[in-house]
Formats: C-alpha cells, sequence, structure tokens
C-alpha cells in the first residue's frame, strides 16, 4: 500500500495501450541490471567461476580498447583514469572473495560479483577522503560493466530475472525488449520519451500490457519501490494514489468489466454496419504466438504479420525451415480467415543485434525494410521460399513494406518468380496464386498508386509511417507526437488517392496502421472507401462493436467532410463526435 508519509503525485503523458494497473515501481533508468540469488548444484560452481573470469577476461579487453580511444580522442591524463579500473580487476582480494562466494555458498557468479563489489563501493563512498569517494563511481562504472558482460547485456535491459511483478519505468524501452516482456511479471510499462505508433508501443497493445509513453522525466523522479497506479487510457502514472483515488479506479474496473461483457457477446459476430456493409477486420501479429490472441478476440484472420519479430531477441537468423514451419503454423491455426504475412521490415526503430548494422543518423530515412531485403538476396529469399512454401496452405498472402516506387516493386516481383521457378523444379507445392500485394506507407507510393495498382493484387495502408514520412513526425519521438496527426488533411487524400486506385483497378485496399484499431477513426477509413481494417488482437472488438452500430452512410458522410475540411482538429472533432454518440460505453474510461 501506498506510502502514508508521501502525497499523491500525478504524470501526464501518451497514452499508448488501454488498461490500469497498480503495483510497485522497477526503475530501470539507474540500474540495469535485475540480479537474483541462484542457488547452483555442487558440480556447477566450477564452470560458473570459469564464465567469472570469461567476463573479467572480456571486460578487461573493452577497458583497454576504451582507454586506448580515450588516449587517441583526449590524451593521457584522462586515458589514466582507466587504470583504476584495471586495477581493480586485477585485485586479487577481491576477486578471491567473490569465487570463494561462488564455491563455498554455490551462488551464481553475478549474485557474488555484485554484493562483494558494491560493499566495496559502499565503503567508499562512506570514506571522508574525498579522492577515495570519488573512485566510488569508477567501482560502480565498473561493476555495471562486468555485469553488462556476465548477463550478456547489449545496452539493452535484462528482463529474465524479474522476480516479483513490478510496473516497469525507464526511458526509453527498444521494441526488442518490449517483445520478451513477460505479463506475469509485467503489469505495465511507463517511459520519458516515445510515440503513439512506435513499435514498443505496438508491442504492448499486442501484449495487452497498458503503457504510457513521453513522460519526459519520470526515471529520473520515480524511485524503485514506489508505489503507483497506471493508467493507460489517459496516460497517467500517478504515484501514491489516495484512497479517493484507488475509489475512484475501482469504479471503473467495474465499467471496464461490462464493456468487456458486451464485446465478449459479439466475439462471433461479424463486423457489419447497420446498413449491410462487411468489412473485414483482421489482427496484426508479431509472432505464431499471437494466434490464440486473434482466435480470441474474434478477428478474421490476420492481416499483417510483422515477421522482423523472429529475427530479433536471437544469436542467429531463422532459416528458410524455420520460417516455412513459424509461417505454415499460423496459416494452418487461423484456416479458412486469409493470413498476410509481410516481408522483413528491419530498420526504423527496429534492429537486430547479432547482424551488425551500422548506426544510423536517420534510421527510418536509411537502410530498412524492402531496401535492405533488396541489398540481401539471400536473406531475402530465404524468406520468400519459406513463405511461398506456407502459402500451400491456400490463404496465405504476402506483401512488402516501404514501397517507394515501382523498381523495388518489380525487383521484389522478379526474385518471387526465382523462387518460385526453383520450388517448382524442387517439386515443392506452393500456391501459385498467392495473392501479393504492397503497402502504401511512404507519400510517394500513394501518389504512384495507380501505376502500383496495376501490379499487385492490394494495397494494404500502413498509415503510422505514412503519417510520420507525409508531415515529416518521427513516429517515436514524443516532442513532435502534437504533429503527428491522423487526420490531417494531407492523410485523408492520400488514403482517398490510394483507395479510388485500388478501386479503380479492380483490387482491394486495407490499412493496417494503429488507426485502423483506433475506434475514433475507424469510420473515417471506412467512408473513405477502405475495404479491410487490420489492428491489434486486442483492440479488435471495440472496432468491431461500433462498425455494428454504425451506418456506412453516416461514415461516408464523415468522410465527405473530412475531405472538404481544412482543419485536422475540427475532422477529428467530428470523427469523435460520432464515436461518442454511437459507442458511449466505449469512451466511460476517458477523461
Ligand atoms: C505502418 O507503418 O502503419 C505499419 C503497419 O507498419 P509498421 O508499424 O510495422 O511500420
Ligand atoms: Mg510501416
Amino acid at each position: 500500500m501506498p506510502a502514508p508519509s508521501k502525497g499523491e503525485k500525478v504524470f501526464r503523458g501518451i497514452a499508448v495501450s488501454a488498461g490500469v494497473c497498480r503495483g510497485k515501481i522497477l526503475v530501470l533508468h539507474h540500474a540495469r541490471h535485475i540480479i537474483s540469488r541462484r542457488e547452483l548444484p555442487t558440480h556447477e560452481t566450477a564452470g560458473e567461476i570459469e564464465r567469472f573470469e570469461k567476463a573479467l577476461v572480456q571486460t578487461r579487453r573493452q577497458v583497454l580498447d576504451l582507454q586506448h580511444r580515450v588516449m587517441q580522442n583526449m590524451g593521457a591524463a584522462e586515458a589514466n583514469v582507466f587504470e583504476a579500473h584495471l586495477l581493480m580487476l586485477e585485485d586479487r582480494v577481491l576477486l578471491d572473495e567473490i569465487t570463494r562466494l561462488i564455491r563455498e555458498q554455490r551462488v551464481n557468479a553475478e549474485y557474488a560479483f555484485h554484493a562483494v563489489a558494491e560493499r566495496y563501493a559502499e565503503v567508499l563512498v562512506a570514506s571522508e577522503d574525498e579522492y577515495l569517494r570519488e573512485r566510488a563511481s569508477d567501482i560502480r562504472d565498473l561493476i555495471s560493466r562486468v555485469l553488462d558482460n556476465l548477463l550478456e547485456v547489449k545496452n539493452e535491459f535484462d528482463l529474465r530475472h524479474l522476480a516479483e511483478s513490478c510496473i516497469l519505468v525507464s526511458r526509453d524501452l527498444s521494441p526488442s525488449t518490449t517483445a520478451q516482456l513477460d505479463k506475469t511479471y509485467v503489469l505495465g510499462f511507463a517511459t520519458d520519451i516515445g510515440g503513439q505508433t512506435s513499435h514498443t508501443a505496438i508491442m504492448a497493445r499486442s501484449l495487452g500490457i497498458p503503457a504510457v509513453v513521453g513522460l519526459q522525466s519520470v526515471s529520473e523522479e520515480l524511485e524503485t519501490g514506489d508505489y503507483a497506479l497506471l493508467d493507460g487510457y489517459n496516460g497517467t502514472i500517478i504515484v501514491n494514489p489516495t484512497d479517493q483515488t484507488l475509489f475512484e479506479y475501482g469504479q471503473l474496473a467495474k465499467i471496464k468489466a461490462s464493456l468487456e461483457e458486451k464485446l465478449r457477446e459479439i466475439r462471433g459476430q461479424p463486423a457489419v454496419t447497420l446498413d449491410g456493409k462487411a468489412v473485414q477486420l483482421s489482427a496484426n501479429i508479431e509472432d505464431q504466438r499471437d494466434v490464440e490472441t486473434v482466435v480470441a478476440n474474434g478477428a478474421e484472420g490476420v492481416g499483417l504479420f510483422r515477421t522482423e519479430f523472429l529475427f530479433i531477441n536471437r544469436d542467429s537468423l531463422p532459416g528458410e525451415e524455420e520460417q516455412a514451419r513459424v509461417y505454415r503454423q499460423v496459416a494452418a491455426a487461423l484456416k479458412p480467415h486469409p493470413v498476410v504475412i509481410r516481408t522483413l521490415d528491419l530498420g526504423g526503430d527496429k534492429f537486430v543485434s547479432h547482424l551488425q548494422l551500422a548506426k544510423e543518423v536517420n534510421p527510418f530515412l536509411g537502410w530498412r525494410a524492402i531496401r535492405f531485403c533488396l541489398a540481401q538476396p539471400e536473406l531475402f529469399r530465404a524468406q520468400l521460399r519459406a513463405i511461398l512454401r506456407a502459402s500451400a496452405e491456400g490463404n496465405v498472402k504476402m506483401m512488402y513494406p516501404m514501397i517507394s516506387g515501382l523498381d523495388e516493386l518489380n525487383q521484389a516481383n522478379a526474385l518471387v518468380e526465382k523462387c518460385k521457378a526453383e520450388l517448382r523444379a524442387e517439386g515443392v507445392p506452393f500456391d501459385d496464386k498467392m495473392e501479393i500485394g504492397a503497402m502504401i506507407e511512404i507519400p510517394s507510393a500513394a501518389l504512384i498508386a495507380d501505376i502500383l495498382a496495376a501490379r499487385v493484387k492490394f494495397f494494404s495502408i500502413g498509415s503510422n509511417d505514412l503519417i510520420q514520412y507525409t508531415l515529416a513526425a518521427d513516429r517515436t519521438n514524443e516532442r513532435v507526437s502534437h504533429l503527428y496527426e491522423p487526420t490531417h488533411p494531407a492523410i485523408i487524400r492520400l488514403i482517398q488517392t490510394t483507395v479510388e486506385a485500388a478501386h479503380r483497378h479492380g483490387i482491394w485496399a486495407g490499412v493496417c496502421g494503429e488507426i485502423a484499431g483506433d475506434p475514433v477513426l475507424a469510420p473515417l477509413l471506412l467512408g473513405l472507401g477502405v475495404d479491410k481494417l487490420s489492428a491489434a488482437a486486442t483492440v479488435v472488438p471495440q472496432v468491431k462493436y461500433i462498425i455494428r452500430r454504425l451506418k456506412l452512410s453516416e461514415t461516408q458522410a464523415l468522410a465527405e467532410f473530412a475531405l472538404h475540411c481544412e482543419s485536422p482538429t475540427e475532422i477529428y472533432a467530428r470523427c469523435r463526435q460520432l464515436a461518442r454518440d454511437t459507442a458511449p460505453s466505449l469512451f466511460e474510461s476517458k477523461t
């Protein structure tokens, strides 16, 4: 329960994943390591000591390298600072104590190392001598380096050793870290930076973990152990909530439970408007484990399988066999509904550590998605063959991300033809008629949609990127989040252009960006003629709920208004009004 001496404090940010949770905070900003004590069987202690010694050797190499670079760039005096680190790495008294602890108490290396080294640091902190006190920060720096190596932390948080449930608070969380979050322990998370459509936010929605981002300096102001309530509907984190606040949130939980009941009732019903327009409503997934959530939320298959998450958080690339197995499993599990597999979209805010991609100044404008794949034909070929093999299931479609012009589309299609010829020659079955589509998420693609439409079987509008590229507003940067406006007339016109081009060429156009899962914006998309929507499985029931209460004619009137209105705010207000009037119970948790 909250400490009675501290008052309630509310921090406001951007709500990115709905839900409320409460519990103790774990701040990841200062301490990136979670050290738990593990008892080892006696026969494992020698191996543990060896692991510890390897980490020391690795750390020594890193410190020497760093010292060398500092010497070259800054000079001998600055480089000398690292002598203290090197001396500590050779301090026999310290090291012997650690190995003794591992051997005699049979504990894991990081626990023994941290316990002993931290005690040294504390003695230094308590010293009267200023010089010695300053050495404490050296030893802490070194502790952190050794722990990085022991826990194999690569500038990422290691959340494998969480032992109790908590609300994570940190400056940032990468999409790959977020993908590892274990819902058993992580009740929710809050970060200083981030935006509504960053992949971290998308992962949170997909996992169904309440999350708030863009809280500015919350990771510095909160402390591990603080008791807080995180409100992922309204984008707040409330530290030391009062009894009154807790009561209000208790009421909210009751309202939400009754809404959940209503949503469950329509789970098996189609997404069809009151005047009979059926909309295919499918889900976005990140890996095969998400299939369960797709079915549980009544989504009609998968409209976007973000395959890059198969490539993240591992030491080697998934080969053709592994990919084919995963894609086939997903397709088989969701039959007869379609599964749209998107080819690899690495880059932007999604990186794979073992590929050692060079850091770029503008990663979202750089070597990402189809650009990366066309430059890595072997890697791309393995994925294309795997998707083709899975297409034998009969319900697979494939699409390319980040198409900016015709050449990329032609090159990718040529590679597909080559893969098909190979498979044919090998006698491997595949669906020769598998539909191939292009994502429309770069303004240039939307503007030449008529040219692209003649070469593909469908369009899937990636509004997350389309908005950031059209409005030059980084989707992960909370400082420009006010400019990231889905109802900007430029976005509405680009969507309309794309949909019209698709229909003129007899193909369908869907939206798989986050706006498709927003009950405020989904009606506008229907009014603009969008044929299919795909969103995080957890929000599919809400979108279905509102579609079933609307008339297509109402959405068309809304689109008509939007196409003639100059102001993004007014368009948004009109969308919100229609949504609130149509489905008030969806909005009862919003303040
Ligand atoms: C998009 O850009 O809207 C999209 C669906 O792809 P991603 O979010 O993975 O970039
Ligand atoms: Mg995209």
